[in-house]
């Protein structure tokens, strides 16, 4: 008798245990919307068995929502773009650190979080791209050379309220402090060609059609146009140059895209599993072929794309940085008078 009824709670427990393990699942909230991430989550799926539910927004719609959900969110892993925003989430305290050896194996130290609460998973830089048929390379040097009189009337940049663009400024305040990183947003600022506005490919476009020289935009983007549907799009690919700046001192200025495991996550291993399966090899390949961004390893790249722009130095500072020196880089843009 007695035998019996711990066999049937042997069995129950087997059952429960599979069914737990069949449908284990996560819920990510994501504010990456690429192609390459579709193609990611369902292989994580096909190799672990764990389903991914997908919460789109806005990076910060997706902070705000996790600080009101609290401790009963449903989310167990934040994807965002941008060192500054991962910052901005650990700030917020809606992230928990983790401790994984393949993320701290598989993501170089400058691109994470010292203490675990962010790993970045993809790289991109911020480069000048130029007018080819107006502009010859060797005219282009530093990102703080745009500040140059030669280039009145000649620069297009997105508005300020871009968190790329505060990313930058937020490295310039660290390599050069806040009183040269002011002057340089108010002379860039008096050298551009028109208000700023729209978006990184708008600026490569803006080049392309003559209304400046050089912009200054992210990497992917280039990508994104030279392999667009839009004839118009690959036309404007093969007009503009692509200029690391600033290799001969501290490197081009890179970001990462990345993601943490929430504070409120009830699935924390499947979440680690997840950030891990990112970050292996494989991912990061397919991250530089569907999205055109670079491995976190950047030198293990593999895209022919971005191959074809050359080897570069990245800029070594560690990204945390500059979530530290965002709400300072808004500032100095506004003194700046920069949209
Ligand atoms: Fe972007």
């Amino acid at each position: 008798m007695q035998r019996k009824v711990t066999d049937k709670l042997f069995i129950i427990l087997l059952l429960v245990f599979t069914i737990s393990t069949l449908t284990a699942e996560i819920n990510v909230y994501s504010h990456r919307h690429y192609d390459s991430d579709k193609i990611l989550f369902k292989q994580f799926t096909k190799e672990t068995g764990i389903k991914i539910n997908i919460i789109k927004g806005s990076a910060d719609q997706l902070i705000q929502r996790l600080i009101s959900e609290g401790d009963n969110s449903p989310a167990d892993v934040l994807l965002t773009v941008d060192a500054g925003r991962l910052e901005r989430a650990r700030a917020a305290g809606i992230l928990q650190p983790v401790q994984s050896k393949t993320l701290l194996k598989n993501v170089p130290a400058a691109m994470r979080d010292p203490d675990g609460y962010w790993y970045g998973l993809t790289v991109r830089a911020r480069v000048i791209v130029y007018a080819k048929d107006r502009v010859k390379e060797n005219e282009l040097s530093t990102y703080e050379n745009l500040a140059d009189s030669k280039w009145k009337g000649r620069v297009v940049v997105r508005s300020s309220s871009n968190i790329y663009n505060q990313s930058l400024l937020a490295s310039m305040i660290a390599a050069n402090g806040s009183k040269k990183a002011l002057s340089w947003a108010k002379a860039v600022r008096k050298n551009m060609a028109r208000t700023p506005r729209g978006s990184d490919r708008d600026q490569a476009r803006a080049v392309a059609a003559g209304i400046a020289d050089v912009a200054i935009i992210n990497t992917y983007y280039l990508g994104k146009l030279a392999n667009s549907s839009d004839l118009a799009d690959q036309e404007v690919a093969s007009k503009v140059g692509v200029f690391f700046p600033n290799q001969n001192g501290r490197g081009t200025h890179i970001n990462v895209s990345g993601g943490g495991v929430t504070s409120s996550s009830k699935n924390k291993d499947e979440a680690i599993k997840f950030l891990e399966f990112l970050s292996n090899a494989k991912s990061q390949e397919t991250f530089g072929n569907v999205n055109y961004e670079y491995p976190v390893k950047i030198e293990e790249n593999k895209s022919a794309l971005l191959k074809s722009w050359g080897p570069f130095k990245a800029d070594k500072i560690n990204l945390s940085i500059l979530g530290a020196n965002n709400t300072e880089a808004v500032k100095l843009y506004d003194r700046a008078g920069w949209e």
